[in-house]
């Protein structure tokens, strides 16, 4: 089994103020899973321009002060919600058109966090799904929490992919990302940022201003996650999807294209 995660920042336009889909990644990375050989896979997407402008603007994750203030939010959930299902939609259509046979899965069906962690999430679907040979396709979406001062979360799909890396012990874990891989800070704003071929730790990177923080904790929320699978024996690797025939390459087995976050 492969789990392939498709970054928000490479199957959307993700700097976009509204959602904006980028068909040409979307299309030519449904193509190359198409064309790759695999028996069992689970794609992760993340919501990119789809989900965080709504999940930013209505706060959602951020403690309730009062029945207004809810009220908001739960719009808020509902407009959120509402735009990674047409995400999923679209990329789920992207896929089939291709020749993957795609079916949705919607977190916020099925999943509820406590304290912004998944607390319940089974998993039978999921696997029935893999063993009639579908490709289950899930997402970063809202969700209900326990948590009574919260009431409603975010839920990424990184922290997806390190739930289903935890109970599931795929073979392989890919996270396709705009970036070539983890680099000592963030190269879009460090020139002299050098691609880091292995990394087991957060203290690989340089701390100070490197990390990009959006509303699911951009690089460092992913390599947390990441790391936190790594110590339980499950490796990943994150490559650049925006680059041809690399989701290609990894799904056929190569290794080493991008940075592997292994067990120190
Ligand atoms: P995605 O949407 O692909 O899941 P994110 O946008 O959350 O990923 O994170 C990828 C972004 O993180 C990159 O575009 C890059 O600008 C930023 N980033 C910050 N620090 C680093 C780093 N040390 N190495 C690589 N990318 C980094």
């Amino acid at each position: 089994m492969i789990i392939l995660k498709l970054g928000g920042s490479v199957i959307t336009k993700k700097e976009a103020e509204e959602p904006l889909i980028d068909h040409d990644n979307l299309n030519r990375i449904s193509g190359e899973i198409a064309d790759s050989s695999f028996d069992k896979l689970i794609i992760v997407h993340g919501a990119g321009s789809f989900g965080h402008p709504s999940a930013k603007k209505y706060e959602i994750g951020s403690p309730v002060t009062d029945e207004e203030d809810f009220a908001r939010k739960k719009l808020g959930f509902c407009i959120t919600q509402s735009w990674v299902k047409k995400l999923n939609t679209l990329v789920c259509d992207s896929l089939r058109e291709k020749g993957v046979l795609a079916v949705s899965v919607q977190p916020s069906s099925f999943i509820i966090t406590k304290n912004k962690r998944i607390h319940s999430c089974n998993l039978d679907l999921i696997n029935k799904y893999l063993e009639l040979g579908f490709v289950p396709v899930i997402y970063g979406d809202v969700v209900p929490d326990l948590d009574e001062s919260i009431k409603i979360c975010v839920l990424s799909g990184d922290q997806i992919i390190n739930y289903l890396g935890e109970n599931l012990k795929p073979m392989r874990v890919i996270l396709g990302s705009d970036v070539d891989g983890i680099y000592t800070k963030n190269p879009k704003k460090y020139e002299d940022a050098k691609l880091l071929n292995t990394v087991t730790s957060c203290d690989d990177l340089v701390a100070e201003g490197s990390l990009n923080v959006d509303v699911t904790g951009g690089m460092n929320g992913k390599l947390t996650e990441l790391i936190e699978l790594a110590q339980l024996g499950v490796e990943s690797e994150i490559i650049n999807a925006g680059k041809e025939n690399f989701v290609k390459r990894a799904l056929n087995h190569e290794k080493g294209i991008g940075t592997i976050i292994k067990k120190k």
